[in-house]
C-alpha cells in the first residue's frame, strides 16, 4: 500500500463560457484565480485555475473553456458531483448567496451525518459545499466572501461507478481507508493534509456518462515531490496500470492513469507551485504561457476572452 498520496490536489472540468466559468469561481464562491494559462495540449484555449490565495493543493478547481463545447450527459465513469468545505454553520450563508446570485438546483442534505449545500456550476456541473468542523485552511476572502464563510478548499470528490468494486481496489492501493456506507455510496479516506476524501456511488444500471461542458475532465491526487512522484508511478506500473511519464505542467509535475470504470487519474507534486513565475499579489492577472506555447502570444491575446479581474 502507498502512503505518498496526501489527498486531492486538483480537479479539472470543462466548461462552456470562460467568462460566466470566471464570474462563477471569483464572484460566486469567492476563490480567487490563481492562473491564467492555456491547455498546454490544446493552446488555443484557456486552462484556468482558482484556489486559495497561492492555490495550495487541495483548493484547485481547474478548468478547460471551450467556448462552444457541447453540454456532458451525466453518468457512470467520472466524478458526479466536486464537494468543498465550508466552516461550521455557514451553510444559510450560501443557501442565500447561492439564490442571489442564480444558482441552479439548490438542495440541502446530510450524507455520511454532514450538513450538505449541492448546486449545478454555469455548465451543469454538480457541486456541494459541506460543512466541515475543525478545517483550519486559512480562505481566500478577497472577493466578497468573509472570513467566517469563505470555502477552504476541497472536502471531497464523489465519482459514479456501474461497478464500485475494483476502485476500491484501487484507492486502497493508493493509501486510502474504507471509513463507512452509506446506501450506495462508499467513503474513502486518506491520512493526509486536506480534502482526504473521496466517495464512490454504486450504480449498476446507470448508463454511461458522455464527456462536455459540465463534466469533470480528472482528478489530481497530491504527492509532496518529483521523488514521491516516481515512487507511486513506478508501483503502479508493477501493479499493471499504464501510466503517462512524468509531464512538465509548469506549476506542479504530472502523470497520468484511467481507472476501472473510466475515470481519469493524475498524481500531481505539490511543487513548484502557481508562484513560480508571478508574484502572489497578482496571481491569475496576466497570461502566463508554457515557454514552448510563448511564440503563440500575440495570436492568442487576440483572441482568448477576456475575463474579469
Ligand atoms: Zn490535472
Amino acid at each position: 500500500m502507498l502512503n505518498q498520496i496526501k489527498g486531492l490536489h486538483h480537479v479539472t472540468s470543462i466548461a462552456g463560457d470562460a467568462a460566466q466559468n470566471n464570474a462563477f469561481f471569483t464572484d460566486t464562491l469567492g476563490l480567487r484565480r490563481v492562473k491564467k494559462t492555456v491547455n498546454f495540449d490544446a493552446p488555443d484555449v484557456y486552462h484556468l485555475y482558482y484556489g486559495d490565495e497561492v492555490g495550495t493543493p487541495g483548493s484547485v478547481m481547474t478548468y478547460f473553456p471551450f467556448p462552444n463545447a457541447a453540454r456532458g450527459r451525466p453518468g457512470t465513469g467520472e466524478v458526479g458531483t466536486t464537494v468543498f468545505s465550508v466552516p461550521e454553520g455557514s451553510l444559510g450563508f450560501w443557501r442565500d448567496r447561492l439564490a442571489a446570485k442564480g444558482a441552479a438546483n439548490l438542495a440541502e442534505d446530510a450524507p455520511f451525518g454532514q450538513a450538505r449545500l449541492t448546486f449545478d456550476g454555469p455548465d451543469g456541473d454538480g457541486f456541494a459545499l459541506v460543512e466541515q468542523p475543525g478545517d483550519t485552511r486559512t480562505p481566500w476572502a478577497g472577493n466578497g466572501v468573509g472570513a467566517d464563510e469563505a470555502i477552504r478548499g476541497f472536502h471531497s470528490a464523489s465519482m459514479r461507478l456501474r461497478d464500485g468494486g475494483a476502485m476500491g481496489e484501487l484507492l486502497g492501493f493508493m493509501g486510502y481507508e474504507k471509513l463507512d456506507t452509506s446506501g450506495d455510496v462508499t467513503r474513502f479516506a486518506v491520512n493526509g493534509d486536506a480534502a482526504t476524501v473521496i466517495d464512490v456511488e454504486t450504480l449498476p444500471g446507470a448508463a454511461q456518462a458522455q464527456q462536455g461542458a459540465g463534466s469533470v475532465h480528472h482528478i489530481a491526487f497530491a504527492v509532496e515531490n518529483r521523488e514521491k512522484q516516481l515512487e507511486v508511478r513506478k508501483a503502479l506500473l508493477d501493479t499493471g496500470y499504464q501510466v503517462t511519464p512524468v509531464i512538465d505542467r509548469d506549476y506542479f509535475w504530472a502523470i497520468y492513469f484511467r481507472t476501472p470504470g473510466g475515470v481519469l487519474f493524475e498524481v500531481a507534486t505539490n511543487e513548484p507551485g502557481f508562484d513560480r513565475d508571478e508574484d502572489r499579489a497578482h496571481l491569475g492577472e496576466a497570461l502566463k504561457l508554457p515557454s514552448q506555447h510563448e511564440h503563440l502570444r500575440g495570436f492568442l491575446e487576440d483572441h482568448l476572452q477576456p475575463l474579469e479581474g
